[in-house]
């Protein structure tokens, strides 16, 4: 993409009511805009990114065997009363209006309810079990703190994936999958080595749960990290349980972390609440065993900002970055500006996303824009440049080298 195409404009300052580091970044960089308190807009560049993390969580769903769907946000409360979740003493953070006619409704803060629902249409036998079902969807929650940016959104986008087996015996070598299936999207996305596996207490609806913690300044939670097996306990869970209960361990190290991602062992609650059952092999009517796994992939998203920038800006991990080089011509004449156009025709043949600024601007203003932005590898083509060359520099490193625009080609496609 040509940099003059893009409409967002990048800026000096940060918005004075932005506390958290993602949302500063992020607004500067002209990848989200704020239009209030913990609602936040995704524009060009930062929906390229987030549809990477979505795309990355994407396959490793379906490599579980989940099937994509796309419930509605909007929520009758029927099915809410039955769990006894509309009930604003039970879950605070709903926000509910009023149709036309005079009912209640109410925007999804999660979707186990209706979902548990809508499955009484197609589950009847054991035939029909398995199922996982898994979504990217809106979810809204009136949150009562926002101030870390995408990281707690009013809001935000969550992928959630349901669960339907028979027994807990079916279900729990999935919720084990899950986890694996989690880690390796963490991984993924870049923040593996700072994500950890941590115990819940599991609140009102679950004994057995865990989070995923990734250790950050920023977070807003606090876990007790076991100093011998790396496995942490969250905040709640330590009061009661001393001792780690992976390794025995006695010795764990207060850690601020964000929890990117959530699971549960959600049992037949939600399916004896709903009456979700099906017929085993012997014609007797059982619930459904459930569970329900989430990630906030804009939280995600915001904790990368969090853990990989530095004072000239971000510094996105590759599978994530918005584009894969940031080619910049400093083009005074028209040799330069010719040679910087054949480069970016021969990135833009195989399939290289290339952010491409052919802007008429300054040296200095491109280069702080490059940094900001963050795009792992940077291109420059100058008066300085010799023919067929171009001169690249990582994100991370100090020290541009030149190489020729074959050699460019080749080290990004590995070809
Ligand atoms: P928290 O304790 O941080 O409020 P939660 O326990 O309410 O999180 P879940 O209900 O389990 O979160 O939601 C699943 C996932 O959705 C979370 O692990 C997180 O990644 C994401 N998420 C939750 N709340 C938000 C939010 N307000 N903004 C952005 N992402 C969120
Ligand atoms: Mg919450």
């Amino acid at each position: 993409m040509k940099q003059s195409f893009l409409f967002t404009k990048t800026r000096r300052d940060a918005p004075k009511d932005e506390v958290s580091q993602n949302a500063k970044l992020l607004i500067r960089a002209g990848f989200i805009h704020k239009e209030m308190a913990g609602v936040y807009s995704y524009l060009p560049l930062g929906l390229r990114v987030l549809n990477k993390i979505i795309g990355i969580i994407r396959e490793e769903m379906n490599a579980l065997g989940g099937q994509e769907l796309f419930l509605s946000a909007l929520q009758d409360k029927g099915v809410w009363e039955k769990t006894g979740r509309w009930d604003e003493k039970a879950v605070d953070s709903w926000f509910k209006t009023e149709l036309k006619g005079g009912a209640e409704t109410g925007l999804a803060f999660t979707h186990e309810e209706p979902l548990t629902a809508l499955m009484r249409d197609h589950i009847s036998s054991y035939k029909d079990l398995p199922k996982y079902l898994y979504q990217f969807q809106v979810k809204f929650r009136n949150e009562l703190r926002a101030r870390s940016g995408i990281i707690r959104g009013r809001e935000f986008l969550m992928k959630d994936l349901y669960s339907f087996s028979r027994n807990e015996a079916e279900h729990t070598p999935f919720y084990e999958q899950v986890k694996k299936a989690y880690n390796t999207i963490f991984k993924r996305i870049g923040i593996g080595e700072k994500t950890v596996l941590a115990f819940a207490s599991g609140g009102s609806f679950s004994k057995n749960s865990h989070e995923f913690q990734t250790i950050c300044a920023a977070g807003e939670d606090t876990i007790h990290l076991c100093e011998k097996c790396s496995i942490a306990l969250n905040d709640e869970i330590i009061t009661e349980q001393t001792v780690c209960p992976k390794c025995g361990g006695e010795k764990f190290t207060r850690e601020k972390a964000v929890e990117v991602g959530n699971i549960f062992t959600l049992g037949t609650k939600f399916s004896d609440a709903l009456g979700l059952q099906y017929r085993d092999e012997t014609g007797k009517e059982l619930p459904v065993f459930m569970g329900s796994y989430g990630i906030g992939p804009g939280r995600a998203m915001g904790v990368v900002v969090e853990l990989f920038s530095d004072e000239k800006g971000i510094v996105w991990p590759k599978n994530i970055a918005p584009f894969t080089v940031h080619l910049i011509s400093l083009a005074s004449s028209a040799k330069v500006k010719k040679e910087a156009d054949a480069l970016y025709e021969k990135l833009q043949k195989v399939g290289i996303e290339t952010l491409y600024d052919e802007r008429d601007a300054r040296a200095g203003e491109k280069f702080a824009d490059a940094d900001l932005i963050g795009i792992p590898l940077r291109a420059v083509i100058s008066e300085k440049t010799p023919v067929g060359k171009v001169e690249i520099k990582e994100r991370t490193s100090d020290s541009p080298r030149l190489i020729s625009h074959a050699e460019l080609l080749k080290m990004i496609s590995g070809k």
